[in-house]
């Protein structure tokens, strides 16, 4: 009897901390991981502000779809949600899809072999589904976008064709507009190595996709894998689905040699949605001048990241001396912003923030018309370039 007692206590113990650690760790993981420096001293100033307001803004890089937080409500956590993105006049946000991360995973060499984001499903309460597969967890993150945009009344605007891109862009009169939001897939294993993957991934949303995260996959080597070998024949086939199909093809997080593959192989422009340059910020995460060439040429886009690894000095100085570098090398037509925002970075503002970019950039140098390319019609001109038609029903 009294045994039966303590296995019913031990149990309900048991039961009370799971359902506690389901409620407290999600937050308590989100807020560690997602933080942002105090506010600067003085905001950006009135000039800067006037023509922030002026802008349409694109960021190509945010996995604020990995936290359990609803994006429709301010959150005191992380990075981007959809007032914050109102806040910082933001177009057209890129929501990236993280499916797995291995335990000490680093920049120079990262074994594919564990995985973090499997304890992260579990303890947000995921569907069982995405505990197992990688696939499950991308579908998972685009359904949790579609639900959030059909809650938002026209607020957060799914981007899939270039009609729907036209029609935001003509719904869009001042910062209180729609935002629109773009699904992308950050590591091709979410296939499932299966090159019809990319046509269920495309069916579910996703219309951009990197190759590779921070280890190699059956489609490509990683700039932080163990052999960084270069597209695969899968990766190959993979990459002339994408283009059929009109999903652009991401090369953050890419090894030097699937760069070259990439660009030997597309045959349209690529777009590099997070990094930063080697000659302001050395590292294999970041790309060399020669890259940054062998892009721009191809009529890609490169977007400069947020973070320190990116950018080695992570302020709205730092920031714009990376975006110049690039400007200096290829022209203003080649660099966007890719903040990285919710993507376990501690980031000197939120998305709300993003006017001290635009501040930055004219401390920098650069000329008007140079930073309303940079800040977002690069990448909205890449975009009704590379996306497919036929607006998207809802
Ligand atoms: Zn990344």
């Amino acid at each position: 009897m009294w045994l039966r007692r303590i296995g019913l206590a031990l149990g309900i113990v048991l039961a009370v901390g799971v359902v506690a650690a389901g409620v407290v760790l999600p937050p308590w993981l989100d807020a560690q991981q997602n933080s942002v420096a105090p506010p600067p001293a003085s905001g950006p100033s009135e000039a800067a502000l006037r023509l922030h307001a002026g802008l349409r803004v694109a960021d190509l890089h945010a996995d604020s779809l990995l936290w359990s937080r609803d994006l429709l409500r301010r959150s005191g956590r992380g990075h981007v949600d959809l007032p914050r993105l109102r806040e910082g006049n933001v177009a057209l946000q890129v929501f990236g899809v993280v499916t797995k991360s291995p335990r000490g995973q680093n920049y120079e060499r990262t074994p594919g072999d564990s995985d973090r984001i499997t304890a992260l499903v579990m303890v947000q309460r995921w569907p069982l589904s995405t505990w197992g597969s990688l696939r499950a967890r991308a579908i998972h993150q685009a359904e949790k976008l579609d639900r959030a945009a059909r809650r938002s009344e026209g607020g957060l605007v799914p981007i899939r064709s270039r009609e729907d891109l036209e029609r935001l862009l003509a719904a869009r009169k001042d910062a209180a507009g729609p935002v629109g939001a773009l699904l992308a897939l950050e590591g091709s294993h979410a296939l499932e190595a299966e090159l019809a993957g990319v046509d269920r991934l495309f069916d579910a949303g996703f219309r951009m996709m990197a190759p590779t995260h921070f280890f190699d996959n059956a489609v490509a080597g990683s700039s932080a894998g163990v052999e960084k070998g270069g597209l695969t024949e899968l990766g190959r086939r993979v990459i002339r689905r994408m283009e059929e199909l009109g999903i652009a093809v991401d090369l953050a997080h890419a090894s030097p040699r699937t760069i070259d593959d990439v660009l030997a192989l597309a045959t349209r422009p690529v777009l590099v949605s997070h990094t930063g340059v080697q000659a302001v910020c050395p590292g294999p995460r970041n790309l060399g001048d020669a890259h940054v060439r062998a892009i721009a040429a191809a009529g890609g886009v490169i977007g400069i990241g947020f973070w320190d690894g990116a950018v080695c000095d992570a302020t709205p100085a730092g920031i714009a001396r990376s975006i110049r570098h690039v400007r200096d090398a290829v022209g203003a037509a080649h660099v966007a912003l890719g903040s990285d925002f919710d993507g376990t970075i501690h980031a000197p503002f939120d998305v709300g923030g993003l006017a001290l970019v635009t501040d930055a950039l004219l401390a920098e140098g650069l000329a008007e018309e140079e930073i309303r390319l940079v800040m977002g019609e690069n990448v909205l001109r890449l975009l009704a370039e590379l996306l497919p038609p036929g607006a998207t029903p809802r």
